[in-house]
């Protein structure tokens, strides 16, 4: 609520305040903003929610949803539930602070609040690989970019997960989430991985990490190989990358550890391993984080 002090030569203002708020116009200023994290590193997500103060109904178009601002980007916050489905008197968006973002302090606004964040550095380690002649290169398949960003970009309304996320694979991981890379002697320049790579045989299964819905196949795309990308809604969308094997098509619904494809080594990948990644609003995000704690 609005508050003024006690003793205030305001009262005039504390009448007109007063009154707006009786006759039902008046909103409470600086509606509190609260993150999950207030330190979060580069790659982790964060959830950031606000007071609601009436029960809506799911058919509310996203113009009347509030927006929360963030390194100049503009993110659509969803009425929040619990876990037993019910709305909770909150709104809320999950977003992934930029593997590149550097380090600092950044703000969170909404219309009438602020809240300040301080961004800490993940520390991503390098990783030296070499990759055979005529994989060694970033070229794309023409329309392979565009789809993968079309599919990042699904904002859906439904939130379709109810519990931590499960592991796609049951290999190690071999490659951490934002390491760079030197290829072939050359470090890559504005390059960060954007998922987490599992060493895992040819032919192994591959599993939806969450329920969702089957958005992209691609197949035989020069940098994906063969890929699945699974729209979980609220902008949270999981891609599996460089398969042998698809075995669901678009459209499909999944569950939560549903076998979904093999691995394999298609597309830009120097041996068989599953590349899998977490885009939070478009943004690639640390998928580990997502393996033990419910977003
Ligand atoms: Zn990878």
């Amino acid at each position: 609520m609005g508050r003024l002090s006690p003793g205030s030569h305001n009262w005039l203002a504390g009448i007109f305040f007063a009154s707006l708020s009786l006759a039902g116009l008046f909103e409470p200023a600086r509606a509190a903003i609260s993150v999950s994290n207030e330190n979060p590193k580069q790659g982790q997500t964060v959830e950031v929610s606000l007071p609601r103060k009436e029960q809506i109904d799911s058919a509310v178009s996203a113009a009347d949803l509030p927006t929360l601002q963030f390194n100049e980007r503009s993110y659509q916050l969803f009425p929040a539930k619990e876990s037993n489905g019910v709305q909770s008197c909150q709104w809320r968006v999950l977003l992934s602070i930029p593997a590149d973002l550097p380090p600092g302090t950044y703000v969170f606004s909404t219309g009438d609040g602020k809240k300040q964040i301080n961004v800490v550095d993940g520390n991503f380690p390098l990783q030296k690989i070499r990759l055979p002649k005529g994989k060694d290169t970033f070229e794309a398949s023409p329309g392979e970019e565009e789809a993968v960003d079309r599919a990042k970009e699904l904002l859906s309304p439904e939130r379709l997960w109810r519990k931590h996320f499960d592991l796609p694979s049951a290999a190690r991981i071999s490659a951490g989430f934002g390491i760079k890379r030197v290829v072939n002697g050359k470090l890559l320049p504005d390059y960060t991985h954007s998922g987490v790579d599992f060493a895992a045989q040819l032919g192994s299964p591959v599993r939806t990490c969450a329920p969702g819905v089957v958005v992209l196949i691609g197949r035989n795309w020069k940098l994906h190989g063969n890929l699945i990308a699974i729209d979980h809604g609220q902008g949270v969308v999981s891609f599996y990358i460089h398969l042998s094997k698809i075995l669901v098509k678009k459209g499909d619904e999944v569950k939560s550890g549903q076998m979904i494809g093999q691995v394999g080594h298609s597309g830009r990948a120097n041996g068989p391993h599953l590349h899998f990644s977490l885009y939070v609003n478009q943004v690639a995000t640390n998928p580990c984080d997502w393996f033990k704690q419910l977003f």
